[in-house]
């Protein structure tokens, strides 16, 4: 295969380490562009990029993942009704 192990993971976080917010953005970027591999990875189609206090790098993330899986329970509810 060959490609994997050039960029290190973060030990907390379990993703992948961008070594600046620059890289991050290029990479979210190229997420947008294909996006379905990275959701079925993932689970979450990635929007942001926040750094990491615990391996100083930056990841990628999504806005608001808590707000918006309990909003999305609520809805879920009360179709249910
Ligand atoms: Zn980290």
């Amino acid at each position: 295969m060959g490609g994997s192990g050039k960029r290190a993971r973060c030990k907390k976080a379990g993703k992948v380490c961008f070594g600046s917010h620059d890289e991050a953005l290029k990479e979210l970027r190229r997420i947008r562009e294909n996006p379905d591999p990275v959701k079925n990875a993932l689970g979450y189609m990635p929007t942001q990029v926040y750094e990491c206090g615990s391996c100083r790098g930056w990841h990628l993330t999504f806005r608001g993942a808590t707000k918006y899986q309990r909003r999305r329970r609520r809805q879920g509810a009360k179709a249910w009704r």
